[in-house]
């Protein structure tokens, strides 16, 4: 549909929410049975600004587990406690343009065919583990609270594990170890293999609902400061590198094609929630179960465009 200009930013959201109402398009993630059941009928929109407004439609509250998105709030920890440069050399920022769990993707850096470090960036598997494996703490339990507790503050409340999710993703989890053992093997992981594949499940598996998704990226919209909470999360300069991060690889291997289109930084998961962030201003969160062949919400993505296009938001644009 053509951008219509005149809209408010509840009659954005209420547009795209009833323009994809009924679109049944992608499916489910298979390869993770909790998810493979999510209901695909469940579909909710949340807009959060920077000054603490909240706009909604649909399921704005059903909780879902936030997978591959807990990859950008980890990443807001270990970016505060490293610094830029460390991250960059032990992970490294660049898009891999491969699919989110590729070992191949591992093996090319390390190849030195590309201009990365073998984890590849942090929002991919490899470079998510490898962060994981970077969060201080002397025990398992005490890497986790870090993460969940980093979580909740991007949220403005205390988000839990859903064990369910956790069960099912450890009971079928050899890929990921795998890339963790690789990363090892080439000395790219900073602790050991198996607790960080328990902590990085345990990242993937905790519930959010769109509704707390829009504040986290409202986090990152206003620099690193909660809108809701008003508490300093992180710095302004970790946020925007977080965000920056985003940009080139928040949505697998069609990150490139996301930018083009839309042009905001965002991050999608295998649960079915994407948020987008327009810095300065609002982030915009979805859940739609159904996703397309990257992995990224297709009923998320269509939504945050639409949006983003009635309300005339992009990063590239003049003012
Ligand atoms: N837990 C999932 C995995 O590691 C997360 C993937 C995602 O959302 O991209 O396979």
């Amino acid at each position: 549909p053509q951008p219509n200009h005149t809209l408010t930013t509840q009659e954005a959201v209420n547009r795209a929410y009833n323009n994809y109402k009924s679109t049944t398009d992608g499916s489910n993630a298979s390869y993770i049975p909790y998810l493979e059941k999510a209901n695909k009928r469940l579909y909710g929109i949340v807009i959060v600004t920077i000054d603490g407004k909240i706009f909604k439609a649909g399921d704005s509250d059903y909780s879902f587990p936030v997978e591959s998105i807990s990859k950008v709030f980890t990443l807001a920890h270990v970016l505060k406690i490293q610094g830029a440069k460390n991250l960059q050399n032990k992970i490294g920022v660049n898009a891999t343009g491969l699919p989110f769990n590729s070992a191949l993707a591992i093996e090319l850096n390390n190849d030195k065919l590309t201009g990365s470090p073998p984890p590849g960036n942090p929002l991919v598997n490899a470079g998510a583990i490898a962060t994981a494996s970077l969060v201080e703490g002397k025990s398992l339990e005490e890497k986790w609270n870090t993460v969940i507790k980093t979580a909740s503050a991007f949220a403005g409340r205390p988000l839990s594990l859903n064990k369910d999710v956790y069960d099912s993703e450890m009971s079928d989890n050899q890929h990921n170890l795998a890339i963790a053992i690789l990363l090892k093997s080439y000395n790219y992981l900073y602790a050991d293999s198996i607790e960080t594949i328990d902590l990085y499940t345990r990242e993937c598996s905790y519930d959010i609902t769109a509704k707390d998704l829009a504040v986290m990226g409202a986090t990152l919209a206003n620099g690193g400061n909660n809108p809701l909470t008003h508490q300093n999360v992180i710095d302004e300069e970790t946020s925007m590198r977080v965000l920056a991060v985003m940009a080139t690889a928040g949505l697998y291997n069609t990150s490139g094609e996301w930018l083009y289109n839309v042009g905001l930084p965002a991050k999608s998961g295998v649960g079915g929630g994407i948020v987008a962030v327009v810095p300065g201003k609002m982030a915009i969160a979805v859940y739609s179960s159904p996703l397309d062949p990257a992995g990224n919400s297709v009923r998320g993505q269509l939504a945050i465009q639409s949006i983003a296009h009635d309300l005339g938001i992009n990063i590239f644009k003049k003012n």
